[in-house]
């Protein structure tokens, strides 16, 4: 079964504009997946509809082969979304951040808490632990809502433009530290509109534009084609 089946994906947002026209893809279990397209290409609403904050107008999401329509909880648990926004409270510390979403997956605290300081180490943020989340660098928040959505250990892990706005030095470890929860098994997909960011973390992409897949196929065969 496929870590992530999207198929015949259809959204019309309430004013009538057609976001997806009829999207179909699918992500393998260990893939380190991009989706790549302009902005209002589509990325965000396809996310947004995965983990169900957008309601879909036609198609079927599954996660490694549960239906998102049929039984979402079971879904959720395999599940882990960084979205572009920050939506944390920032007035939480950031281990307490942690300590909640945990709370939502139901984890022991004892175990939230090993988890938290694991990937808060891993995410250079350990010191900050103490730290107000508004009192965090733009970069540091980036890294504060990946290890949220690592907290339950999802098996696959949705990243929407993870590095916008963060400076090189930054991108590049954070692009390390994803190939290393990659290569620990977790399947990966992350929207970009950088086609640098793409070639050197993924192997397979889709290419979205106006609400249409244009092109899916790896990155390799992508690039013998530019
Ligand atoms: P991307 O993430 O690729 O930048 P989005 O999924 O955010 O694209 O948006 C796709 C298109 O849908 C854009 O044209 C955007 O303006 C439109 N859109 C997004 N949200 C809404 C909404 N709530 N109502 C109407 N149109 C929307
Ligand atoms: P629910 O729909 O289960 O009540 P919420 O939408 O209230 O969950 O989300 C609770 C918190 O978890 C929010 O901070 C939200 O951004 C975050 N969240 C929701 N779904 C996910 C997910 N799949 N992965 C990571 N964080 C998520």
């Amino acid at each position: 079964t496929a870590a992530l089946s999207i198929q015949n994906l259809q959204k019309t947002y309430e004013n009538g504009f057609q976001a997806l026209k009829d999207i179909s893809f699918a992500v393998q279990p260990g893939d380190f997946f991009a989706l790549l397209g302009p902005n209002g290409a589509g990325k965000s609403t396809i996310i947004g509809i995965i983990c169900s904050l957008v309601r879909k107008t036609a198609g079927s999401v599954s996660i490694f082969g549960i239906d998102t329509d049929s039984n979402f909880p079971a879904a959720k648990r395999l599940l882990g979304v960084v979205p572009q926004e920050f939506n944390f409270s920032q007035f939480e510390k950031v281990s307490d951040i942690l300590m909640t979403q945990g709370g939502f997956y139901g984890m022991p605290r004892k175990l939230a808490g090993e988890r938290s300081e694991k990937y808060l180490k891993q995410l250079d943020l350990w010191d900050k632990r103490g730290t107000q989340a508004r009192m965090l660098s733009g970069g540091m928040k980036r890294r504060l809502m990946i290890a949220r959505a690592l907290i339950h250990e999802p098996k696959l892990l949705i990243l929407d433009e993870p590095t916008a706005g963060v400076d090189i030095e930054l991108r590049r470890s954070m692009w390390r530290f994803l190939e290393r929860i990659n290569a620990q098994g977790t399947t990966i997909i992350l929207t970009t509109h950088y086609l640098e960011e793409a070639e050197s973390l993924c192997r397979n992409i889709a290419i979205i534009d106006k609400g249409i897949i244009v092109e899916n196929t790896s990155i390799k065969s992508l690039l013998k084609t530019l």
